[in-house]
């Protein structure tokens, strides 16, 4: 068996210790005679998987017992839809502040259900920094004010919450969740499709604030009702079982591998060692305003746009791929979510070092 470095930006890599657990226990989970694919919802051998889940989940972030923790299905794309319809509690405005093309996309969702008001946006600058928080235009009767922490496309990351001012914020932490220590409390509601820093593709966790929810749209579709899946422990309807085992593994991996602590000192170390080695020297650029720059998208362009194939094509023969950029903005993207190690950001440096040197 040989396994590449994949610095793919989603679905990405995975814990290979979560992943030999699983193809350990994939045909018979734990005695039960059966794989979690085939066990039934109901039974009490998932109960305890999608319990266990949950319940590593709340202790690793830290999650306050006022948030439920919601397990849905729709990917992040869905709660762009979601959100406004169970959140607006009665009011008109919501307030979104753009740093990348996923928060333009949740507003323009939101816009079918809420009046949207850009808050502030850094669209004009091709999305390369975070527009100061003192300039934002926030309307204080906005049902919540939505965020991206984490601009996947672009590379833009939010170091620190913005104050909203009483307002409940509302964050996409899509690619970036779980990645460092995280103060739940200064959000309303954090969702995320799991397929970038938590496992597989199909599932999605939302966390609210309780007092947040059992107000939604009367058009709402039960399973789109955050109040009506919590009431019902994320299982209105049959969901995604098997991703929500492999997400309760790697919830664990984190625990114990020192918890969002230790996690978020090795991403620090592992960007570092990327962006240090871009800005030393002038081949390779990276465009993001240095303080705003993300620890797990890291975008990068060669001086000359004509060896970008060759780039890849070596790279891969390297053992490195998913290194692609984003058909929006070019150049290369390296993604380091938390399973990428920091040797295989060294490799990446090496091999960058390497094609410069003889194409650069
Ligand atoms: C990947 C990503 C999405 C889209 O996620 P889906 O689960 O495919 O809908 C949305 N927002 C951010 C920040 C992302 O990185």
């Amino acid at each position: 068996m040989k396994r590449i470095i994949n610095f793919s930006a989603g679905p990405a890599t995975l814990p290979l210790s979560v992943l030999q657990q699983v193809q350990a226990e994939l045909l018979d989970w734990q005695g039960s005679g059966m794989s979690v694919m085939e066990m039934s919802h109901r039974d009490k051998e998932f109960m305890s998987i999608a319990q266990d889940a949950e319940k590593t989940l709340r202790e690793i972030a830290h999650i306050p017992a006022n948030y439920k923790v919601l397990f849905l299905q729709g990917g992040a794309t869905g709660q762009f839809t979601y959100v406004p319809m169970n959140l607006l509690r009665g009011r008109a405005g919501v307030d979104y502040v753009l740093t990348g093309d996923w928060g333009k996309k949740a507003a323009k969702e939101a816009g079918k259900y809420a009046k949207v008001n850009i808050a502030a946006s850094s669209e004009a600058d091709k999305f390369t920094h975070i527009p100061d928080p003192a300039g934002w235009k926030l309307d204080p009767d906005a049902a919540y004010v939505h965020i991206t922490p984490n601009e996947t496309i672009h590379g833009v990351e939010f170091h620190q919450e913005p104050d909203t001012h009483g307002v409940p914020l509302v964050a996409d932490m899509s690619s970036n969740i779980l990645s460092r220590p995280i103060d739940v409390t200064r959000y309303g509601l954090i969702y995320a499709g799991a397929q970038k820093n938590i496992g597989p593709s199909g599932i999605t966790i939302v966390i609210v604030r309780e007092d947040l929810i059992g107000q939604a749209l009367p058009t709402t579709p039960g399973i789109f009702d955050y109040k009506q899946m919590a009431d019902n422990e994320s299982m209105l309807n049959t969901p995604p079982c098997f991703a929500w085992y492999v997400s309760g593994l790697v919830f664990k991996w984190i625990k114990d591998n020192g918890g969002l602590q230790a996690v978020g000192e090795r991403n620090a170390r592992k960007a570092a060692l990327l962006y240090d080695y871009i800005d030393s020297q002038s081949f390779y650029r990276n465009p993001v305003r240095k303080e705003h720059r993300s620890r797990m998208n890291v975008p990068f362009t060669l001086a000359n746009a004509e060896l970008d194939a060759d780039f890849l094509k070596g790279a891969k023969a390297a053992g490195l791929s998913g290194l692609k950029g984003h058909r929006s903005v070019g150049g290369m993207r390296a993604s380091i979510y938390n399973a990428m190690t920091l040797e295989g950001v060294q490799a990446l440096v090496d091999y960058m070092k390497e094609f410069a040197r003889t194409r650069g």
